[in-house]
């Protein structure tokens, strides 16, 4: 049988991500660079083509199947995203699948990215045998996805577990998603970096906030702890939800690791005091910054061999 590879893409809300991945799971190939959201929904899909061809032709083994994740609902059906996302303001109902199947003239399956990222998690990482659990990604916002059955939950339009936009938070600043009071800017890297801003705080990203806190710094140590206690929130919600027996804490304000996952440990047995608390184990992810690539590329090999 001729080995063949596949390709994976992570849409970012600051970055693309490429990973090729042989049959047993091993990185071939890897790339990152930045990416421009606020150009036409065709000038971003010939960016995310372009990128997509040359990681296709750098793979040192044939790629014969692709999949992408995207920062928003995307209809499991279609392989379209599914109205807007705050994240990527170009691609209203844009049909990410064909989009992408067209340029590169291979099978393609796309999905949301918390999705992919859970997927990698749920193969070969944190959350590797588990039949219940949930991953909450927190980079540029947050994602969230559900598994149940050793299987993705994705709901009838894709948009199952999308946690990130509860009307939870303080309003201090503004979600662009506009829903009143929506959490999401406590608990994203870039809410953060504009939560600092408002309140005329110098730090810049979520991991200067996490070493500004952990200097000691009074305004960083209340922003790490509310961040734990609206998360707390979160996670109660998807635990008495899906009773799952892992909750998997990933992207890339995660690599705060204890810094936050120590909080909200103790958070969320207040929140959700129930047989939840019993034997959930809240982890951080294992996948690493391209988990998402790799959970896309394992997507796109699994849609590529079922019949
Ligand atoms: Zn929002």
């Amino acid at each position: 049988m001729t080995r063949t590879a596949t390709l994976g893409i992570d849409l970012g809300g600051t970055r693309i991500k490429g990973t090729v991945l042989d049959a047993d799971g091993a990185v071939l190939w890897r790339d990152d660079r930045a990416v421009e959201h606020e150009v036409s929904a065709q000038a971003l899909a010939e960016a995310i083509g372009s990128f997509a061809a040359a990681a296709a032709a750098a793979s040192p083994v044939r790629v014969a199947a692709a999949g992408i994740g995207v920062p928003g609902v995307v209809d499991p059906a279609t392989g379209a995203l599914v109205g807007t996302t705050p994240h990527v303001p170009a691609w209203s109902d844009f049909p990410v699948r064909a989009a992408l199947a067209e340029r590169l003239g291979l099978p393609v399956a796309a999905d949301n990215d918390a999705n992919c990222a859970a997927l990698a998690e749920l193969r070969m990482g944190a959350a590797r045998g588990a039949a219940t659990a949930v991953m909450i990604t927190l980079g540029t916002g947050l994602g969230a996805a559900l598994i149940s059955g050793g299987a993705l939950v994705r709901g009838w339009l894709g948009g199952a577990g999308e946690l990130g936009h509860l009307p939870i938070g303080s309003g201090e600043v503004a979600c662009r998603c506009g829903v009143p009071g929506c959490v999401e800017p406590e608990l994203s890297g870039e809410g953060l970096a504009r939560i600092a801003r408002a309140r005329g705080l110098p730090w810049r990203d979520a991991p200067e906030v996490f070493a500004a806190a952990a200097a000691g710094h009074r305004d960083a140590v209340a922003m790490v702890a509310r961040m734990a206690d609206r998360l707390a929130v979160v996670v109660a919600i998807a635990a008495q939800m899906l009773d799952p027996e892992r909750m998997v804490i990933g992207g890339g304000v995660a690599a705060a690791g204890e810094a936050l996952l120590g909080r909200l440990r103790p958070a969320v047995a207040r929140y959700a005091p129930g047989p939840w608390s019993r034997g959930m184990r809240i982890e951080a992810a294992a996948m690493g910054k391209d988990a998402g690539a790799i959970g896309a590329a394992i997507l796109g090999r699994e849609a590529a061999a079922a019949p």
